[in-house]
Formats: C-alpha cells, structure tokens, sequence
C-alpha cells in the first residue's frame, strides 16, 4: 500500500521515531532528531549493512575515520573546486533554488524570472583553533570516503589483505544543500554507509556489476519490494568529475523516483589524486603478475537516512479491521525497533509479577518494551504500528499452566508456550529469524488460533 510523505511524519513524531531537530526554538529545518525508536531502526540498519558487508566477508574490513581531515585531502579530491551546485535566485519572491530544480526557467513556487546560475559550494567550512582565518580553514566531510582513500595504505598493510578488497565505514557527512526536504531524503547533516572496493583494472567493469547486484539484494532481503527498487545508469553528462561510470539504486518515494544509493565506478581517480597532493606512492604491488599499479575502485555509497525512510515507506500497510483500520508497519524483524512487546491481560495485580519476570527474562536477550496501560486490543494496535512482529501476553491462565501467548504482528496468529525463558528464548529467536508462527516448539506448546 502507498502512504503519502505526510502520514509518514506524522507517525514517525506520533511515535517516537524522528522529530524535528530544535523544536522548541521553532526548529532548525533539514535537520532531525532520532527518538527512542529512531534510534532503533537506524542502528538495525547499521547493524545489517555491517554485518553483510563486513562480518560475513573475509575481503572487507571496517574503518571509522575522523570527520575533520587536512585540507588538502579537499583540494586532492577535487571538492573545493569541483563540489558545486548551481544555484539560482527568484527576482520575485527571492526563493534559492538548485538550478536542477528549475528545469522550465521559471520559479517553481511563483512563477518568477530567475537569475544567471552560480556556483554554490556544499561544503561546510569551520576554523580549527582560535585563530579565525584562511589558513585555519578545515571542512565538514561531504563523504566518508575520502577518509578511506588516505587510510588505503595503513589498512592494507596491517591488515593484510591483498586485491580485491574492501574498507567499510558508516558515519555522518555533511553538505550545506541548496535545497533541501523531503523529510529525511535530503538534509544538510546524514549518515553515509561507503565501501570503497580495490580492484586489479581489468576487472574493475565485472566487480561493478557484482555490486549493483549485490547492493540491490541487499535492500529486497530486507524486505523493500522489488517492484519498488531499480537501477538507473548515468548519463554521460550527469557523471560526477570522479566518476568513469554510475548507476542509482531507486526507490520509488512518495515523490517518485529518487536515489538510494550510488554506486559508482572511481578508476584509479582518488588514489592518483592524492599520491599525487601527498608525495606518498599509493600504488599496489601485485604478486601475482608482479607488477605495481594504482587499483581502480568500485563504490557503493548508500545514505542510512535515505534508508530508513525506504524501510518505513515500504513496511507501512493499512488493512480494514472490524469498524476501524488496522496500522501495521510490516518491518524485517532485523530491522524492527522493539522485537517483543509483554503485555499483561490487565493490571490486575495477580498478573503483573509474572509479566514483570518475563520482561526482565526477556529484555536480556531482545530490545523488549513493557506495557500494561489501556485495553489489549489497543496495545497490539500501538504495537503493529511501530513494526514490533512479536507480542508475549501473560492472562489468568498464564498463572495456573505457566503458559504464555505468543501472538504475530503480521498475521494476528497465536500460540501458547511455556514462559520458561529458555523455552520462551528459543522459540522467539526462531520466530524472528522466520520460522512460521504454527511450527510449535516442543515443551507442551499449542497453537491457539487468531487474536479477537
Ligand atoms: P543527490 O543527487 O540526491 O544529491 P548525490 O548523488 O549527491 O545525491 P551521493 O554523493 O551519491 O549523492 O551520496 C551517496 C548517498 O548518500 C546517496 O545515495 C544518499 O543516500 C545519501 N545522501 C547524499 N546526500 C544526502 C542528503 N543531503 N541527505 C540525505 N542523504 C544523502
């Protein structure tokens, strides 16, 4: 089902996944705060890149490097010249505008005559120490891949690897956008998840294809709608100054078509760039074919930003329930911000202690929330709609037969199983990892039928 962007902002700050960054001074626009649940779905996002791209890789290794760099690394990288976008001014109603954005000559908002365009850098300059000037001047990072260029050496040599491999790094980028919104499509502050892969030049053009193919599953794995995703190659005049050729990963937001992630092929264009600003050969020696050479880089840049928006867009579903309609958030249990939600039948008091040992059983294992205020009917609904696949509900008879329901967020299905944390343990992990809900678990577990 599509949702508009609105009813997306309105659930995210409803619930608690992102808020307007300074609300309280009447907000700082394009930028945004992560809530409790936010907070949540971004590390699971981080998490699953991570651990596909790095940990299960024996040709990738991580790097976290510093968001201020020397600023020839800027110079070298072709940013402080090259880094622009057009921009253009309305005569009129004095809005700035990406020069992109204005594609019929005219203001967009009001019709208005534009000016000639300029160049705007997007970088974000700062001073470093007290003394405020040009020779002071550093950047905000605009990506994080320079970060891995000037490391490439260092990472190669300790941790011995040898072509083709890769150095990942997630980590906040900033650029100063001439326009911005789209909620968290494009904001002056976001996090970037960057491989730069190393790769002997005449295999640069296959590895690129094994990423596009790579990079894209990794988004339907995690439950983005294949329908909803495409590659679109870039033409010959959109190439970045870096770039021998490109391709984005699409999302079809509410907007349309936009991109998710970039996946570029870079030549040997870094590396020569700052072998040559630095003095430091950067080239490779091959033992194989015994010869040195700069390796050329295949680079998928994915924002974690653009990314959350494309999980919670996909995940949302409306569905008829009774008189009213039922919000889920049919979120990749890996992403899910709560994994498990325990909720007591009611307050009444008899039940409560059982419930609090489950949850603090269970919160050892799963990020898990308690609940107990308003009927359980509501409780599941505030649950479907922050995307939490599994609810663990402790009722009267929990007490007599030490028996627990389970109940499915996507389905409404139930069973019982014995509260037990290792059994309970066991069978949740299970769940999430996929197993249908009516494969019972031994240990006197039934299946129980559907909620309502
Ligand atoms: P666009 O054309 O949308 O400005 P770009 O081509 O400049 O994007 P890249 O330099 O390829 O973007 O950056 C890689 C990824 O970083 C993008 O695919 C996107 O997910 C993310 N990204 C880039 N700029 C922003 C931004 N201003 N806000 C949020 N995410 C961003």
């Amino acid at each position: 089902m599509k949702v508009d962007m609105e009813k997306m902002v309105s659930l995210c700050k409803r619930r608690g996944f992102i808020f307007q960054s300074s609300e309280i001074y009447g907000g700082l626009s394009s930028c945004w705060d992560y809530g409790p649940l936010g907070v949540e779905l971004k590390r699971n996002i981080k998490e699953a890149w991570w651990r596909a791209m790095v940990q299960e890789r024996e040709d990738i290794v991580g790097l976290d490097s510093s968001i201020l760099m020397h600023p020839k690394t800027w110079v070298a990288s072709g940013h402080v010249d090259g880094f622009a976008d057009p921009m253009v001014d309305c005569k009129e109603c004095r809005q700035r505008w990406r020069a992109d954005d204005t594609k019929d000559g005219r203001c967009p908002d009001c019709g208005g005559e534009l000016t000639e365009p300029r160049m705007f850098n997007l970088m974000f300059k700062t001073f470093f120490g007290p003394v405020e000037d040009e020779t002071a001047t550093v950047y905000l990072r605009p990506e994080t891949a320079q970060g891995i260029f000037v490391n490439f050496a260092s990472v190669m040599n300790t941790a011995r690897k040898k072509l083709p491999f890769g150095i990942a790094q997630i980590g906040k980028a900033f650029r100063n956008e001439i326009t911005t919104g789209n909620f968290i499509f494009r904001s002056r502050e976001f996090e970037m998840m960057e491989i730069e892969f190393f790769v002997k030049p005449d295999t640069a053009d296959a590895w690129l294809n094994y990423w596009l193919e790579e990079r894209f599953n990794w988004y339907t794995k995690l439950g983005i709608k294949g329908e909803n995703l495409r590659l679109r190659q870039h033409a010959k005049d959109e190439l970045a100054h870096y770039a021998r050729s490109c391709y984005d990963i699409e999302y079809l937001f509410p907007m349309g078509w936009a991109e998710l992630e970039g996946i570029a092929h870079r030549g040997d264009f870094d590396l020569a760039q700052h072998t040559q600003f630095s003095g430091k050969d950067l080239s490779y020696f091959d033992p194989d074919s015994n010869e040195r050479y700069l390796p050329y880089v295949i680079e998928p840049s994915a924002g974690v930003d653009r990314s959350a928006l494309a999980f919670l867009l996909d995940a949302y579903d409306e569905e008829p329930d009774k008189d009213e309609i039922r919000v889920v958030l049919r979120l990749h249990p890996d992403l899910a911000p709560i994994k498990v939600a325990i909720l007591p039948l009611s307050r009444n008091e008899s039940l409560i202690p059982m419930a609090r040992d489950v949850y603090a059983d269970l919160r050892k294992c799963f990020v898990t929330q308690f609940d107990d205020a308003q009927s359980i009917g509501r409780r599941y609904r505030r649950q479907d709609e922050i995307g939490t696949p599994f609810s663990v509900t402790i009722d009267f008879q929990s007490l007599e037969d030490n028996q627990v329901t389970i109940r499915e967020r996507d389905s409404m299905k139930q069973i019982r199983v014995p509260r037990y944390i290792g059994e309970l343990k066991r069978t949740l992990e299970a769940k999430l990892s996929g197993e249908p809900l009516d494969v019972l678990p031994p240990g006197g577990s039934y299946w129980l039928g559907f909620e309502g």
